[in-house]
């Protein structure tokens, strides 16, 4: 058995994960859960699966929760910050899912190696902001930090049996997002529900607008240069519409391993939560003879410059990178509010970059002083530029 702290339980990751304890109550337990706002069905997770422990963003929400249960069936109720703290070291969780989007998650992550838990991250932004941090944290504590995004999964899943000095290049695979094939001069006309409309994953808003601009894997870039210790240079991006390769790992002999399945997280999930043994999953395999075809193409820079920025993230490290997060963290929040239109992600990402001074080897204050730097900067921009509707 072994007992889960799932941060982020209410979002899609979280409640794929519930999901899969759903289906193997013999083998997993639940011990925490978090969630931010939706207290109600944070509310329903806690009498389905009954936590030790939960936390939620602030006291008001922890007061409407309790509300919300039978006082002889309460969990702990925390919140904020120090709550989301407590949960990743709870002691009774022997692994973390650490499943909360944006920056919010990288406190959280610290805490949970620092606590010597066994991780597994779906909050990439994490990475990206401090990842040099987090490894090197997770490496002195002896951490395993298991990837649950897909694209991480499948390098992982490649790499199993192989040696690390005989791999050579990822191919990290795109969807390509719902503007793949839209005209660059029909961008300024793309409206928030077109953004919001994946064509392949069903996600949180945030990373669907991220892989509308592909920012998500610009994100994606250097969260694997962080996971499996290579360079940018070692990467390739290749967008496949598809979504039936997940990624691919090319071998100094010129072999290629590519790990496939049908576009659902729960995979990439229950082989973090369960690895090296495999699960029994009701997602099925891809029906190949029906797709008849999978096909790559090289991404198109000019329409999404957002890798072009992860790259250069890359090469400068530093506080780049968490520069370039927070950026575009608060584009993508005043993309869903509607104070700015698709387009002004790129510039105002760029903008942001460009005015910044870079610090080598940040620590944490360092770190978040940049990301609150960045915040700054860009609601100032956007202050600036949007107009009244
Ligand atoms: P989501 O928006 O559906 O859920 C986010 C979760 O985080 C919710 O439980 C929410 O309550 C919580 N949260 C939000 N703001 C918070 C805050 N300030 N403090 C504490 N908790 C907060 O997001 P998602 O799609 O499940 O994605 C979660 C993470 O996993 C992201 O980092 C995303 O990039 C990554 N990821 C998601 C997918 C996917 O298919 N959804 C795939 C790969 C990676
Ligand atoms: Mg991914």
């Amino acid at each position: 058995m072994k007992s889960l702290a799932i941060l982020g339980a209410t979002g899609s990751i979280g409640r794929s994960a519930l999901k899969i304890v759903r289906m193997h109550p013999d083998r997993f337990d639940v011990q925490v859960l978090t969630g931010a706002t939706n207290v109600r069905l944070l509310a329903e997770q806690i009498q389905e699966f009954r936590p030790a422990m939960v936390a939620v963003l602030d006291r008001d929400r922890a007061d409407e929760l309790a509300k919300l249960l039978d006082a002889d069936k309460r969990p702990e109720i925390l919140w904020g910050e120090d709550g989301f703290e407590t949960a990743a070291q709870w002691e009774t969780a022997d692994m973390v899912l650490l499943a909360m989007v944006g920056a919010a998650g990288l406190k959280p992550a610290l805490a949970a190696i620092e606590a010597g838990r066994e991780i597994a991250l779906a909050n990439k932004e994490t990475l990206v902001m401090a990842g040099d941090l987090v490894m090197a944290k997770a490496k002195e504590k002896g951490v395993d930090i298991l990837p649950v995004d897909s694209e991480h999964s499948a390098i992982f899943q490649c790499l199993q049996g192989n040696r690390r000095r005989d791999f050579k290049r990822i191919f990290l695979t795109a969807s390509g997002g719902p503007f793949r094939t839209r005209p660059l001069d029909t961008f300024a006309d793309i409206t928030l529900a077109d953004a919001l409309n994946h064509p392949t994953w069903n996600m949180g808003h945030k990373i669907t607008i991220d892989s509308a601009t592909l920012m998500n894997k610009g994100l994606e870039v250097v969260e694997a240069v962080q996971l499996f210790g290579i360079t940018q240079d070692e990467i390739e991006v290749l967008v496949h519409p598809q979504s039936i390769v997940h990624s691919m790992v090319g071998f100094k002999d010129g072999a290629v391993m590519a790990q496939m399945g049908v576009p659902d997280m729960m995979e990439a999930i229950a082989y973090a939560f369960s690895l090296p043994a495999r699960l029994e999953l009701s997602t099925g395999f891809p029906d190949f003879a029906a797709l008849g075809a999978l096909t790559f193409e090289a991404p198109d820079l000019k329409k999404f410059p957002s890798l072009e920025f992860a790259f250069e993230a890359c090469r400068q490290k530093g506080t780049l990178p968490a520069v370039m997060n927070a950026a575009n963290e608060v584009a993508v929040a005043a993309l869903l509010e509607e104070r700015i239109r698709f387009m002004d992600i790129f510039s105002l990402i760029s903008e942001v970059m460009g005015r910044h001074t870079r610090i080598d080897n940040p620590d944490l204050s360092g770190i978040i002083e940049a990301d609150y730097w960045a915040r700054e900067t860009a609601v100032s921009l956007i202050a600036q530029t949007s107009k009244p509707k």
